[in-house]
């Protein structure tokens, strides 16, 4: 998972030279800090979905805009929060208050280091308002980070372009598996793909508050979505998508001033 950038770009944290992360300091770069999930995906995906499509994402943006706006790929936070994907073999998780508290820890560090632009760039369900509730809890110390998670910022095209799951990401469906086909198919089983039946608890009105019980007390398979329909082609559209609007995000973040400490009574004329 933990590819190079094929261009030769440098953008990956852990691999810059101190003058060169001064460089990236001084010139305001946006950092972006892929947030993901190791957990079952099914029977024909592997285990790293959710953090394989923000890195990805995150290494590809940051290439695009190499020479225009500077960007670097910090250390992506592999394990995410997903106690309800327990019971097919593969999950491992964070408990809630350690996964914010390793995504604040990872954040302040970046902060203290000068950088002033953040990004938590989500790829995983359980993980979107856990990564929200962290940008939150940092704006309490003046630390700001937008908290994005990858869908969302694709939500009509994923609406127009489905043709199995509704605009849904889904968990190893039509999105999710196009998305490796395109990214990763080495490492998709097509041949062992299912669509699986939702055994729905509630009611589709009071179905919408009762979030995240066990995968295994919903699915037989642990598939959300159809991925008998995807295809490398319509990952590929979709990731285009995305990158186009993650480098429009991280133009704007770079033109931008984060918000700024005033001392109690400064408004004052
Ligand atoms: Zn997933």
């Amino acid at each position: 998972m933990l590819i190079r950038p094929a261009s030769g770009a440098k953008v990956l944290w852990q691999e810059m030279l101190r003058h060169e992360l001064l460089a990236a300091m001084e010139n305001r770069a946006v950092v972006i800090v892929p947030v993901g999930s190791v957990e079952q995906h099914g029977p024909h995906c592997p285990q790293d979905v959710d953090i394989s499509v923000p890195y990805h994402l995150a290494l590809r943006t940051a290439e695009t805009l190499a020479g225009e706006v500077p960007v670097l790929v910090a250390p992506p936070l592999l394990l995410g929060f997903t106690h309800y994907n327990m019971g097919e073999i593969g999950t491992i998780t964070l408990g809630l208050e350690t996964f914010i508290a390793v995504l604040c820890d990872v954040s302040r560090s970046i902060w203290a280091n000068g950088f002033r632009r953040i990004v938590l760039l989500n790829g995983h369900g359980g993980n979107e308002q856990p990564t929200w509730v962290t940008a939150v809890k940092l704006a309490e110390e003046d630390v700001w980070a937008l908290a994005v998670t990858y869908w969302s910022m694709a939500k009509d095209e994923l609406l127009a372009w489905s043709e199995a799951d509704g605009g849904s990401i889904g968990h190893g469906g039509e999105w999710e598996t196009s998305l490796q086909l395109y990214l990763r198919p080495e490492l998709v089983a097509m041949e062992r793909a299912v669509k699986d039946e939702w055994r729905r608890t509630f009611g589709p009105e009071v179905g919408r508050y009762a979030r995240f019980p066990e995968r295994r007390r919903e699915m037989a398979h642990g598939v959300m979505g159809d991925p008998l329909v995807a295809s490398a082609a319509k990952g590929e559209r979709l990731f285009a998508v995305l990158r186009e609007r993650l480098a429009a995000l991280c133009r704007e973040y770079h033109a931008t001033e984060p918000p700024r400490y005033r001392e109690f009574g400064s408004h004052c004329p």
